[in-house]
């Protein structure tokens, strides 16, 4: 059995940050520097909660990742996804959140009271963690997506769309992540073809409309991709029409898909509940089925995944890690 040293710090918080840890008992640890973290950061801090968030790479999460972000409030003329989430992380910052970066959290235990949060070169003790770890983009695994990854296929528009200039394209899934990130490729492909499998787009409504009449979008509703050739680079895709059965190829020099999500969960203890795509069930609360171990964001069993409701989810679990700790103590 290992030694635990239960949290429940207490310590004051200092007013900048550390961008590592040597101590390694916290009232709160954050597992996510992604929008769900790092609003469960603003919160914690200001509730004099002594705070270690892990981010597995580097802060941001998924908004890093893309281009334009046009619904979030506050911004009318829209915010580019980094400098969004720049500025929450300043904010933690400015609170006294430590983070630390570029460590991936392997694992999490509970014993009692206390849970254990393991680096691949720390065990950290804490009563409560949040976990914001968000989701993976889904491959399709289909032949030639493996093969060709960083040679035409990718996941990201906004790393890889400006080398694509000029050339013809494939995006594979119309739905909001799809047709958004279309819209962003656009300015810097010739073509896109998009490729949904569903026999209708799920994606807003206006963001439909808005591509449809763009004269460099095509759209292929009721098509699988089946297949990514080329030699050193990807020259073609095969789609197959699912009526028909019919296949055919498109010469295309990148695909870009977005074809769902899966959630970092595998971290996780048995005992915390997941629903059957793997993602954690909680209360309204954030609670999970283990005392101590809160949800938000993308990574939580629910329909809604934006922004915004990562905030929400981590402003609630902030307060009820909070509130958790206090009855603890008394
Ligand atoms: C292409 C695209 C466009 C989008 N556009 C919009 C938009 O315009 N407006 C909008 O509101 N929403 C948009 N979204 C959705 C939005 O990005 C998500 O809902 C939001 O980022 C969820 O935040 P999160 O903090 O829950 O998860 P994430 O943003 O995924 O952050 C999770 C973080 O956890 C980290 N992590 C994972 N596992 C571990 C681990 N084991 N240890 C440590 N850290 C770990 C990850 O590295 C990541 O930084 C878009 C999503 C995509 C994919």
């Amino acid at each position: 059995m290992k030694d635990l040293k239960i949290g429940l710090t207490g310590h004051p918080v200092s007013s900048g940050s550390k961008e590592s840890v040597t101590g390694k008992s916290f009232d709160v640890i954050i597992i996510g520097g992604g929008p769900a973290g790092l609003t469960s950061a603003i919160y914690a801090t200001r509730e004099n909660l002594s705070t270690l968030l892990l981010e597995k790479i580097s802060c941001g999460g998924l908004p890093a990742t893309t281009d334009i972000i046009e619904n979030y409030p506050g911004f009318p003329e829209g915010i580019k996804g980094m400098e969004l989430v720049q500025k929450f992380k300043e904010q933690a910052k400015r609170f006294g959140v430590n983070i630390t970066e570029y460590k991936e959290v392997k694992q999490v235990s509970s014993e009692g009271n206390s849970l254990l949060v393991e680096t691949s070169d720390n065990t950290y003790h804490t009563p409560a963690v949040i976990v914001g770890s968000g989701s993976i983009p889904k491959k399709l695994n289909i032949p030639g997506e493996k093969e060709f990854m960083g040679k035409g296929v990718s996941y990201c528009a906004i790393c890889d769309g400006p080398l694509f200039k000029d050339m013809d394209i494939a995006v594979i899934g119309c739905g909001n992540s799809g047709l958004q990130e279309g819209e962003f490729l656009l300015n810097h492909v010739k073509n896109i073809t998009f490729i949904e499998y569903l026999p209708y787009m799920t994606g807003a409504r206006i963001l439909q409309e808005k591509l449809q009449k763009n004269e460099k979008a095509e759209f292929l509703l009721n098509h699988a991709l089946t297949g990514v050739n080329g030699g050193d680079f990807v020259e073609s895709v095969t789609v197959k029409d699912r009526n028909s059965g019919e296949e055919k190829e498109i010469a295309v020099s990148g695909v870009f898909i977005y074809a769902g999500f899966l959630p970092n969960t595998g971290f996780l203890e048995s005992s915390v509940k997941l629903d059957d795509a793997g993602y954690i069930i909680t209360d309204e609360d954030m609670k999970t089925s283990v005392p101590g171990i809160f949800g938000a964001g993308d990574v939580r069993s629910k329909n809604i995944r934006q922004i915004d409701t990562a905030c929400a989810d981590g402003t609630i679990a902030a307060i009820s890690a909070r509130n958790y700790i206090n009855e603890l103590k008394s």
